[in-house]
């Protein structure tokens, strides 16, 4: 069983489509949150999510949109760009259902898109927050999203330090030797000075994860936020992988 890894797709259709198209064949899709906001096209995104077997968690993005988390705490371009999905959302009540932690134990696995202790808001950026991460959590693995930068996060079974690394690209991981916080990057705005779409691939026999990085048409998403008026700052970060 392969399973495709996505978080913060963004309403990015263009660097969404490369992703999955890049990934070749896989049975599922698991979802990290942040569907929505950003990006000029929310609905293909959710339409083009739902054709798959599919697990999607909500991202603090996806439930500002329909008006279950406060706007208060969010930057006034991302404010902006939940306005402009809001007046165009055609399936607000699919947003409305989506978990923000969901745990599989069949697998070992729990899946949230900030952190387990806060899924809607922690960023996890250090093994302080790692740790807190393992700690709430009765799954050896955890995988998030939401800072948009890929990472792993590794307690060695028999020791408690947490060391951060690289998610090296192309370069497998066994999911089965240490605990691991894992964020597969960002699908729609990378932040990690790298501008292609970032995801991973599980695959749940060999318990492998591999990242992965693919071009997409940037200009194409940068058009069509330039037609729909989004703000500046958020067209030109996409050329910049911040
Ligand atoms: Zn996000």
């Amino acid at each position: 069983m392969r399973i495709l890894v996505i978080s913060d797709v963004h309403a990015n259709l263009a660097a969404l489509d490369a992703v999955i198209r890049d990934a070749g064949k896989f049975d599922r899709v698991w979802c990290l949150g942040d569907v929505v906001g950003y990006g000029p096209q929310p609905n293909e995104c959710i339409e083009r999510l739902r054709a798959f077997d599919l697990v999607c968690l909500a991202g603090n993005h996806d439930l500002a949109v329909v008006d279950k988390l406060s706007l208060d705490d969010f930057s006034p371009d991302a404010r902006d760009a939940i306005y402009w999905t809001r007046e165009r959302l055609a399936t607000p009540e699919w947003l409305e259902t989506l978990p923000t932690l969901v745990v599989l134990a069949e697998h070992g696995i729990t899946l949230v898109h900030g952190s387990p202790r806060d899924p809607v808001w922690e960023y996890v950026v250090s093994p302080f927050e790692a740790r807190l991460c393992l700690e709430s959590i009765a799954t050896p693995i955890c995988l998030n999203g939401h800072t948009h930068i890929p990472i792993v996060f590794r307690q060695p079974t028999y020791g408690s330090g947490i060391v951060k690394e690289q998610l090296a690209v192309d370069s497998p991981i066994r999911l089965t030797l240490d605990r691991l916080v894992v964020n597969p990057g960002s699908v729609g705005q990378p932040r990690d000075d790298d501008v292609r779409a970032a995801y991973a691939l599980i695959d749940l026999n060999a318990m492998t994860l591999i990242h992965r990085r693919v071009q997409y048409d940037i200009s194409a998403t940068q058009k069509l936020m330039k037609q729909a008026k989004l703000p500046d700052r958020l067209i030109r970060r996409l050329r910049l992988g911040e």
